[in-house]
């Protein structure tokens, strides 16, 4: 991974074998970040996305391995009890052009990660585990 800071935002080259999750958050402990928008495009060949069953509460995983391109990457940097807290999702294409997605939780780079990281220096919001939802929800705090 490179990355370069140009104002409140980075530019990084996630590299071919490095995983995208983890790339976030080692420059978000590298930078200090704690609140910012991520987006990215490129290449992954093995790649975990699911879908959150608020019914079941229950979590669905699907795992890919073929080479895909990210059609669409979005997340979210946040806090969760202070630590560095990631919420991804993200839909990648088969070379039939058919499109697999859904809350990222791994994903491997094959060729490379064009990611965007949109800083909002000095803040976070924090999440909080809801109940009804069965999830990390933020939480605003003033
Ligand atoms: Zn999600």
């Amino acid at each position: 991974m490179q990355y370069r800071r140009f104002g409140n935002k980075y530019f990084v080259r996630v590299d071919r074998g490095e995983e995208i999750i983890a790339s976030l958050e080692r420059l978000c402990g590298q930078e200090g970040i704690s609140l910012a928008e991520v987006e990215a495009l490129g290449a992954v060949d093995d790649f975990s996305v699911g879908l959150f069953d608020v019914e079941e509460k229950k979590y669905h995983g699907n795992h890919f391995e073929f080479p895909a391109e990210i059609v669409s990457l979005w997340g979210t940097v946040t806090t969760k009890d202070g630590k560095f807290y990631q919420h991804i999702h993200m839909s990648a294409a088969d070379k039939e052009g058919r499109v697999f997605g859904g809350h990222l939780v791994s994903a491997r780079v094959s060729a490379t990660c064009e990611m965007t990281v949109d800083v909002i220096p000095g803040f976070t919001v924090e999440r909080k585990f809801d109940e009804d939802v069965g999830l990390n929800l933020f939480e605003f705090v003033d």
